[in-house]
C-alpha cells in the first residue's frame, strides 16, 4: 500500500458523514486521528431542508453527548396528518412532536463538535471520481489525488460516491420543492374563511395523491436569523410518475392560497431525495454508502434522523473491519437490515408501496380520516422510535 493519506476518508460533511465520524470517534477512538473528511463547501453552507427533527435524531445526537437545543430551533407542540384539511393530529405531553432547525446553523453545529473532538474535516474539496483498487481506494479531487484504506460515502442525494462504486445500482427520486414565508399573527382568518396563521403546528397534507402526486403538501413554523417564518413545501416520490400528473408547484400554490399566501411571489426552491430500497446495494469492498447516498425514508422523505442512524452502523462496521483487518464490508447491509434503522426503512418502504399505490380519494379519505386511531398507533410503533433499538 502506497501514500496513504488517512485510513479513513469521508466524503460529505453533512450529518451522514459527521454521525459517523462521530460515532467512530467515540466507539473507536484509536481511529480518530485516521478519519479524514472531505466537503466540499465552507460550514456554514446552504442546505435546503425544511429542518424538521423528530425525536430520534435527539436520542442519537444525545447518546453522542449531544444537546441539539444548542442550535436556534423552533419547537412544534403538534403535528397533522391531513387528508384535504382534516385528519391526524400528534401530540407528545412530554415533549415537542418536532423540533425545527435551519440546516446552515444544525450542519455547522454539528462540524464543530466534531472538530472539537479531534476529528479533521478539510472544507473546499470536492471528489471528482473515486477508484477502488485491491488495497486502497483513490480519491480524486479539485485538490489532488488522495488514497484511503476506505471510503464512506455521505455525500448526499446526488453524490459521486454511489455513481462510482455502484454505477448500475437503480435510483429511487423524490422530487421536493420548498418556500419560505413570513409568518401571520394566529389566529386570523382569510376574506374566505381559511385560516391564515397556523401557530406553532406542523402539517402534512396527503390531498395530492389522488391526482398522482404520491407524496404531500406540508407547512412547518421556522425561524431564519432570529425572524419566525414559515417553511412550506411539497414531496413527490414519483411513485406514480408513469400517470398524467399536475405541475408539481400546483398543488403548493393551492395549499399556500388556502391560508393567504401567493406562491408566485416567493423564490421556489427544489432538490432530489434518494431513497431508501430493500433491494438496492449499501456497499461494496472497502467502500460504504450512508445517509442520502444510501436511501433515506421514502414516505415523508425525512432524512437527517435516518442519516444520523446510518451513522452509528457504519461506525460500528468499520470499527469491526478495522479490528479484523477485513474490508469487504460484505456485513454491512445485513448489519443495518436488522437495526432498528433497517427494520424502520423497510416498514417505510413497505407503507409507502400501499399508501401512494392505493391513491384514489375514498382510500386517502378513510386513511388519515377514519382509521387515524390505528395510523397513530401504527406510526407510534413500527415508523417511529427506532432509534432505542438501533444496533
Ligand atoms: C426540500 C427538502 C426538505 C427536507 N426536509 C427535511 C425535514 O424536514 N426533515 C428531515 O429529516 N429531512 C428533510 N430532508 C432530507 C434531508 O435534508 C436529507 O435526508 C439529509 O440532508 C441527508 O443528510 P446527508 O448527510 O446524507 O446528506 P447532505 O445533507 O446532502 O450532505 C452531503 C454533504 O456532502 C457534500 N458533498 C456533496 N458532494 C460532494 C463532493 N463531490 N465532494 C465533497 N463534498 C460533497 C455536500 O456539500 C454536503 O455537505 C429534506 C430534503 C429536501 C430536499
Amino acid at each position: 500500500m502506497t501514500n496513504l493519506e488517512r485510513d479513513i476518508f469521508i466524503l460529505g460533511a453533512g450529518p451522514s458523514g459527521l454521525s459517523t465520524a462521530l460515532h467512530l470517534a467515540q466507539h473507536y477512538p484509536h481511529l480518530t486521528p485516521r478519519i479524514r473528511i472531505l466537503e466540499k463547501a465552507h460550514h456554514p453552507r446552504p442546505k435546503l431542508c425544511a429542518g424538521g427533527l423528530v425525536l430520534d435524531a435527539e436520542v442519537i445526537l444525545e447518546r453522542l453527548g449531544l444537546d441539539v437545543s444548542e442550535v436556534p430551533h423552533v419547537d412544534v407542540d403538534r403535528t397533522h396528518f391531513e387528508f384535504a384539511g382534516k385528519g391526524l393530529s400528534l401530540r407528545n405531553p412530554l415533549r415537542q412532536t418536532l423540533r425545527v432547525i435551519r440546516r446552515n446553523e444544525f450542519d455547522a453545529w454539528l462540524a464543530k463538535k466534531a472538530q472539537s473532538r479531534g476529528i479533521e474535516i478539510t472544507e473546499g474539496v470536492t471528489v471528482k471520481n473515486l477508484v477502488v483498487e485491491k488495497d486502497c481506494v483513490r480519491v480524486d479531487t479539485d485538490q489532488g489525488q488522495f488514497w484511503a484504506r476506505i471510503v464512506v460515502g455521505a455525500d448526499g442525494s446526488n453524490g459521486i460516491t454511489r455513481r462510482c462504486i455502484l454505477p448500475d445500482s437503480p435510483v429511487h427520486t423524490a422530487r421536493v420543492l420548498e418556500v419560505l414565508t413570513p409568518t401571520l399573527p394566529s389566529p386570523n382568518f382569510s376574506a374566505t374563511g381559511g385560516v391564515l396563521g397556523r401557530g406553532q403546528d406542523a402539517y402534512f397534507d396527503f390531498f395530492p395523491v389522488p391526482a398522482n402526486i404520491a407524496g404531500y403538501v406540508w407547512d412547518f413554523p421556522t425561524q431564519v436569523n432570529g425572524v419566525p417564518m414559515r417553511c412550506w413545501g411539497v414531496y413527490d416520490t414519483n411513485l406514480l410518475a408513469d400517470e398524467k400528473r399536475p405541475q408539481l408547484k400546483d398543488p403548493l400554490a393551492q395549499e399556500m392560497s388556502r391560508h393567504g399566501f401567493n406562491l408566485g411571489e416567493y423564490e421556489i426552491k427544489g432538490h432530489p431525495i434518494r431513497w431508501y430500497d430493500p433491494k438496492n446495494p449499501v456497499s461494496v469492498p472497502r467502500a460504504l454508502l450512508v445517509g442520502d447516498a444510501a436511501g433515506a425514508d421514502p414516505i415523508f422523505g425525512e432524512g437527517i434522523s435516518i442519516a444520523l442512524g446510518y451513522g452509528a452502523i457504519a461506525a460500528r462496521e468499520i470499527g469491526e473491519s478495522f479490528q479484523r483487518n477485513d474490508y469487504s464490508f460484505s456485513g454491512y447491509k445485513h448489519r443495518l437490515m436488522r437495526s432498528g434503522l433497517g427494520q424502520t426503512l423497510f416498514t417505510r418502504w413497505f407503507i409507502t408501496q400501499v399508501v401512494y399505490t392505493l391513491k384514489w380519494r375514498w382510500f386517502q379519505f378513510l386513511l388519515w380520516r377514519i382509521l387515524k386511531p390505528i395510523v397513530g398507533i401504527a406510526g407510534w410503533l413500527f415508523v417511529l422510535n427506532w432509534s432505542k433499538r438501533i444496533h
